[in-house]
């Protein structure tokens, strides 16, 4: 046990007795390194703080929601305000029609706005809508994309049952031909197709979108009558100022969006095309909290502040920072590190490094030197960052590749990821 993080211990130790798993979902202990720590005490601005007191530069952003900096000044004192008003009450305030404007004001596909709490509630909502306004059953979604922990989407089958899954054909993203042999065998039945903004899957690098990929969706959905849905979840908003796939000229019909719409506060939201609205006023969907009016002030502020600073292109000039910087430093040190993905959002997986013993050993140096990386997920830049962060970042990095070099041919398997060299990606 290492003294440094005994808080940390101690507390898994305790959920291990009361929370099933120590911990689940993404959340789940095993997957990093040993080192990393499981329980956090606070955050501010870019940083966050481990139970033990130990500060990082984050790049995980709580996977997406910090986008503005964590305890955000202008957009805490919005929801805070708000509570003291009232937030969960008998109905909605005058917050939810302003929402619902400032989201359709700033999607160029978006006729109206319907909120809810976590982006599965709004992937599920998609599908249901997807269903009623088609009167079709098939979804056609990419193998390896997520889409949330719902029974229809979630990566686990785990107590799972076939009909939860049913009327569902997988296809290979950016992979025409894949998409019209799922559009073959849907047959008459499409009912909608599901994308992400870009791909953005776990374990493996990442990519654009293909722009002849994205076309044809469209095309078919026109053709066929079923829905194109693209889920901005997790993208939204660290790319543009509207819908992702506004960046490459394809407008969806439906599009999902959650965590950073404002900025860590509990809302998400899905946003449709006028052909979609019937559908959508017809199905049941609800939930006790889904009317709260503090994230809805929190959201409204961060919109306020998406639509009027510069954060978008400080962003993506910090993460063309980071790049530039990490692609020397590694190739200094001779290491082939492979960076994918939007600037802003970016993954690093070393070559040759089946089983990601190289990157487990990279993400703990960085952790060591007050830097918290993820091995294998995408990452997230925040408007909070700087320059000197990012340039600290580095510094970090010069001594993680520096550690890795001299350890490269010691380094023990990770068991834990022994699934990855069975052939898993
Ligand atoms: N879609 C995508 C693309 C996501 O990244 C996520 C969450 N990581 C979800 C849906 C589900 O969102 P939530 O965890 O808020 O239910």
């Amino acid at each position: 046990m290492d003294g440094a993080n005994s808080r940390d211990r101690e507390l898994r130790q305790r959920a291990e007795a009361v929370i099933p798993g120590g911990m689940y979902g993404h959340q789940a202990v095993g997957l990093l390194p040993d080192d990393y720590p499981q329980f956090f005490e606070k955050g501010e601005g870019a940083h966050i703080w481990d139970a033990d007191g130990r500060r990082y530069l984050d790049f995980m952003c709580a996977y997406g929601p910090n986008l503005f900096g964590y305890a955000n000044p202008q957009i805490d004192a919005a929801y805070v305000r708000q509570l003291g008003l009232g937030d969960t009450l008998t109905g909605p305030t005058a917050l939810m029609v302003e929402m619902a404007e400032a989201m359709v004001g700033m999607v160029s596909h978006a006729a109206w706005a319907m909120f809810c709490k976590n982006g599965t509630d709004a992937t599920s909502m998609a599908l249901t809508i997807a269903r009623a306004h088609t009167r079709k059953k098939t979804v056609i979604r990419a193998k390896g994309a997520y889409h949330g922990a719902a029974a229809w989407c979630t990566p686990r089958p785990t107590g799972v049952i076939e009909t939860d899954r049913a009327h569902q054909i997988f296809c290979d993203y950016n992979d025409v031909a894949s998409l019209e042999e799922a559009v073959r065998q849907a047959g008459d039945d499409l009912a909608c197709i599901f994308a992400a903004p870009f791909k953005h899957d776990a374990f493996i690098d990442q990519a654009e979108p293909d722009l002849a990929y994205a076309r044809r969706v469209r095309e078919i959905c026109d053709q066929t009558g079923a829905l194109l849905i693209v889920d901005d979840v997790r993208a939204g908003l660290r790319l543009a100022r509207d819908c992702s796939w506004s960046k490459i000229g394809v407008q969806p019909d439906l599009s999902s969006w959650g965590k950073c719409i404002a900025n860590g506060h509990p809302i998400s939201a899905l946003l449709g095309a006028e052909k979609a609205r019937k559908a959508a006023a017809a199905i049941y969907v609800t939930g006790s909290f889904w009317y709260q009016a503090a994230p809805m002030a929190a959201g409204l502020e961060t919109l306020r502040l998406v639509r009027d600073t510069d954060y978008l292109e400080r962003i993506t000039a910090l993460g063309e920072r980071l790049r530039g910087g990490l692609a020397e430093r590694s190739k200094a040190a001779g290491f082939a590190l492979r960076q994918t993905g939007p600037v802003t959002m970016p993954l690093f997986l070393f070559d040759d490094d089946p089983d990601l013993r190289k990157g487990f050993c990279f993400s703990s140096e960085m952790l060591a030197r007050g830097v918290y990386v993820h091995p294998w997920h995408n990452m997230f830049l925040c408007a909070a960052m700087t320059e000197a962060d990012i340039d600290g970042a580095l510094d970090a990095a010069e001594g993680a590749f520096g550690v890795l070099k001299r350890n490269v041919r010691d380094l023990a398997p990770v068991e834990k990821l022994a699934f990855l060299s069975a052939g898993a990606r």
